[in-house]
C-alpha cells in the first residue's frame, strides 16, 4: 500500500483525499512538496522626528561613515541587512522614513505588527517620546521597541523618565544612549540590536514553500526590486495589483482557501512586501511600491486645488491633482481614486461629507 513516485516512496494520502480522485491526490502531494522553513525575516522601522538621526544610525549600523552632511531622506529608504544566526540567517529590512512633517501622517500606513521598532530621539531637545510610543503602540501590536537617545556628544546630561515610560509602554525593551557622530555607544547598540533581532518571535514561524513562492513573485513585481545578487527580475513591474491577481497567484501555488490567503496577506503586509488593509472591505488594492501611496497622498494634501476649495476634496478633482506631469511621475488610474479616499478616511486624514466628497481638516 505504498505509492512510488520517481524512486521516492510516500505514505499514501488519507482516504478523504483518494476518493476525490486524481487531481486531489496531485494537490495533496504538491502541498507536501518541499519542507517548511522558518520565515527568518523581519521588518525594522526607524521612527522619530526629522533630524533626530535615523539615517545616521542606519549608516552606523551598516558600518558606513557618518560625515555630518546627511541630506534629508526623501520618501522611504529600504535597506537589507543579513545577520548570521547559527546555521541560518536573518534578513532584516530597515525602513528609514523621510523627515518632512507632512509625511508623518503617511508613515502610519507602514507601521506594522510583527516588526521591530527603533525610536530615535534627539538628545539635544526636550523630546516628546510619548507621541511616538503611542503611535507604535496603536499600530505595532506587541512589536519590541528600542529607544535610542542620540547626540549625547552635544548634550550628555539629557535623560528620559525611563521607569515611567517602561511601565506605560511594556513593548519598550530598553534605552540606549549614543552618538552617531562620534560613534560612542554605537557598537554596543548594534550588538544589542542583533540580539533583539534574534529574539523576534515570528522569525520561527514555519512557512510552506508555496508561501515563499508567492512572496518572491510579489517582490519581483515591485519596480524597486533588485534581488540579493543585484539582478532585476524579468517580469512586468507594477506599483500595485488588484486582489484578484493576488488570489490567482495563490491559486497557482495551491493556496486555495480564503482563510489561508488572508493569513498570508497579513504576513506580507507586516513584512512590508505589500500594503494591504483587510479591515477595509472596499480596498482590494495591494500596494507593492510604498511611494506610490505616499506620493499620491502628498500631492492631494499639498494641492492648490484643495487649498482653494478650503479642504474640500471631490472625486472629480483627482484627475487633475494626480495627473502625470513628467514621465517619471506615478500613474494613478481613475479606478484607484476611491482607494485613496478610503485610505485617508481610515487614517483620519479626511472625513466624509458625502459619497463623493471628503474634507481634509488639516487645510481648513
Ligand atoms: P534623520 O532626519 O532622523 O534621518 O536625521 P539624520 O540622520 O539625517 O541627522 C540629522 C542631522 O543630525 C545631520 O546633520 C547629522 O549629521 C546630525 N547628527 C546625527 N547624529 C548625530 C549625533 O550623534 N551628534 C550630533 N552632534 N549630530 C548628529
Ligand atoms: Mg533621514
Amino acid at each position: 500500500n505504498i505509492i512510488f513516485v520517481t524512486g521516492n516512496f510516500f505514505e499514501p494520502p488519507p482516504v478523504e483525499i483518494t476518493i476525490k480522485g486524481r487531481e486531489a491526490i496531485i494537490n495533496y502531494f504538491k502541498a507536501l512538496e518541499g519542507e517548511e522553513k522558518p520565515l527568518n525575516e523581519v521588518k525594522v522601522l526607524l521612527v522619530g522626528d526629522g533630524g533626530a538621526g535615523k539615517t545616521s544610525l542606519v549608516k552606523r549600523i551598516f558600518g558606513e561613515k557618518v560625515d555630518g552632511n546627511e541630506s534629508q531622506t526623501q520618501g522611504i529608504n529600504i535597506r537589507k541587512w543579513v545577520v548570521g544566526n547559527g546555521e541560518s540567517e536573518i534578513k532584516a529590512n530597515f525602513w528609514d522614513f523621510g523627515g518632512q512633517e507632512i509625511m508623518h501622517a503617511t508613515h502610519q500606513f507602514f507601521l506594522s505588527k510583527r516588526s521591530l521598532y527603533i525610536l530615535v530621539l534627539d538628545g539635544r531637545k526636550d523630546e516628546k517620546p510619548e507621541y511616538w510610543l503611542k503611535l507604535i503602540e496603536n499600530f505595532g501590536g506587541d512589536s519590541p521597541v528600542l529607544v535610542v537617545i542620540n547626540k549625547i556628544d552635544e548634550n550628555p546630561a539629557f535623560e528620559l523618565n525611563r521607569k515611567f515610560l517602561r511601565e506605560k509602554y511594556p513593548s519598550v525593551r530598553g534605552f540606549y544612549r549614543l552618538s552617531c557622530k562620534s560613534g560612542e555607544g554605537a557598537k554596543e547598540f548594534s550588538n544589542i540590536l542583533v540580539k533583539e533581532l534574534k529574539a523576534v518571535k515570528h522569525l520561527e514561524i514555519k512557512w510552506p514553500k508555496s508561501w515563499f513562492n508567492v512572496k518572491s513573485k510579489l517582490e519581483i513585481m515591485c519596480p524597486n526590486y533588485t534581488s540579493d545578487f543585484g539582478v532585476e527580475g524579468e517580469c512586468e513591474h507594477c506599483s500595485f495589483i488588484q486582489y484578484n491577481k493576488y488570489k490567482m497567484m495563490c491559486d497557482e501555488e495551491g493556496i486555495s482557501s480564503a482563510s489561508e490567503q488572508n493569513t498570508l496577506v497579513d504576513f506580507l503586509h507586516d513584512l512590508g512586501v505589500i500594503l494591504h488593509f483587510r479591515d477595509i472591505p472596499l480596498l482590494n488594492t495591494h500596494v507593492l511600491e510604498p511611494e506610490w501611496v505616499t506620493n499620491a497622498v502628498y500631492k492631494l494634501v499639498n494641492s492648490k486645488e484643495i487649498a482653494e476649495s478650503r479642504g474640500v476634496l471631490k472625486l472629480d478633482m483627482f484627475a487633475e491633482i494626480l495627473k502625470q506631469r513628467t514621465e517619471r511621475d506615478f500613474y494613478y488610474p481613475p479606478d484607484q481614486y476611491g482607494f485613496f479616499i478610503s485610505l485617508m478616511k481610515k487614517f483620519e486624514l479626511s472625513y466624509e461629507l458625502d459619497g463623493n466628497t471628503v474634507l481634509l481638516p488639516g487645510l481648513l
